[in-house]
């Protein structure tokens, strides 16, 4: 029997949970998840942190949009926890710097001393110094995604999970969406399956929007025992060669790769994670030892880097909330919010040119 709805959501990642929290008090909405999980992709594999000044301007839009709904005004809670972001630069950093201060709010610049208060183990002698951003915070993305869940059902919405879509077609203006669970019907489909986004276009016959997930891989790495890294931040190359995140006793440690793949359920490769490891030790006074564990996820992203959401304006009722790149749990309180209002027809608090930068109009 098919079930009809006003709202499809494809994709049970945050962007599609979040949406779907934004739309459900509102409107009658069924997400439709591949996985028997939800966030078994992308979501549930990132460095869940948020830094305000990370990507490009209508990023950081979004990620200023995004600091209240963090903090509590989106789930009655907070899901931020303070960490803090060391940059290291070393000689000839010069244009990654430029680039990185660039609208960048809140930074401190520090010497070669200031780093080493900081994080004691870095190489003084192979750096110049350093910018810290006090402000980055750690986010507990599972509350955020089971509170966006919780939010979405108590007003109603249906999340089904093992639900991959296999068909989706368009008569009149009534998309019919096909699952392995059975048939689904709305005017409007949101498509936020993540690095998936192309492949569901496709289904539905709309044109793509050049969709590249890249792959990004991680380890954790149990540190000597005694080593006290009580207050340090999220630190790493400024040319982003590498990055590490104190988790407990244990460092996340991530080669910063950024390898295209198709969309996949994707696993680290063994070679990047060694080269990366062996930048990490050069900069890091730390012995490396065996990781307890080792995963890769993706990162999709548009050729100019900025997410994408908005109606695509040849297909009626067909809803972009796709390319989010490194930055789509940060951003997606504010991305949701947006989703929402342009599903509903409503005005967005975000300024005007951050709502087209933003838009499927210049992909096309
Ligand atoms: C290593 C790493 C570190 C990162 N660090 C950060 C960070 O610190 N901060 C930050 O903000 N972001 C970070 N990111 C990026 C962030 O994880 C992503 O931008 C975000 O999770 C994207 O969410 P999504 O919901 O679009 O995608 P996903 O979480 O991948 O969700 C998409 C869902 O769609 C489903 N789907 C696909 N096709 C179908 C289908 N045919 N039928 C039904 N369902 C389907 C998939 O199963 C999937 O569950 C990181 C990413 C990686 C890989």
């Amino acid at each position: 029997m098919t079930k009809t709805t006003d709202i499809i959501i494809i994709g049970g990642g945050i962007a599609g949970i979040s949406a779907a929290a934004r739309l459900a008090p509102e409107a009658r909405v069924i997400v439709l998840e591949g996985e028997p999980h939800l966030a078994y992709h992308s979501t549930g594999r990132s460095a869940a942190t948020y830094i305000l000044n990370y990507g490009n301007t209508p990023i950081r839009a979004l990620n200023a949009a995004s600091k209240a709904p963090l903090e509590g005004a989106l789930l009655g809670q907070s899901v931020l926890s303070p960490r803090g972001m060391l940059l290291l630069i070393k000689e000839g950093d010069e244009d990654h710097l430029t680039d990185f201060l660039q609208g960048s709010d809140g930074i401190e610049n520090l010497t070669t001393p200031e780093v080493q208060k900081i994080v004691p183990l870095v190489r003084g002698d192979l750096i110049v110094g350093g910018v810290y951003e006090p402000d980055a915070q750690d986010i507990d993305v599972d509350l955020l995604l089971q509170g966006c869940a919780r939010l979405a059902r108590d007003d109603g919405a249906q999340i089904v999970m093992s639900a991959p879509v296999t068909a989706i077609t368009q008569q009149a203006s009534t998309w019919t969406v096909r699952t392995l669970e059975g048939d689904y019907e709305a005017p409007v489909v949101i498509n936020a399956a993540g690095a998936w986004a192309d492949v569901i276009a496709g289904l539905a016959g709309v044109d793509t929007i050049g969709l590249q997930p890249k792959r990004r891989s991680a380890v954790m790495m149990p540190v000597p025992e005694g080593l006290d890294m009580t207050g340090w931040p999220l630190f790493g190359d400024i040319a982003e060669d590498w990055y590490a995140k104190p988790d407990g006793n244990r460092l996340l440690i991530s080669p910063a790769d950024a390898d295209p793949v198709p969309p996949q359920d994707a696993w680290p490769d063994d070679m990047v994670l060694a080269e990366g490891l062996d930048r990490f030790s050069t900069m890091v006074d730390i012995p490396l030892v065996r990781p307890t564990h080792s995963w890769a996820g993706l990162r999709s992203f548009v050729p100019d880097g900025t997410p994408v959401c908005g109606f695509d304006p040849e297909a009626e009722g067909f809803f972009w909330l796709a390319g989010q790149g490194g930055y789509g749990v940060q951003t997606s309180p504010a991305l949701s919010r947006l989703a929402a209002d342009l599903v509903l027809g409503q005005a967005s608090e975000l300024q005007a040119d951050v709502v087209a930068a933003l838009g499927v109009e210049r992909l096309r």
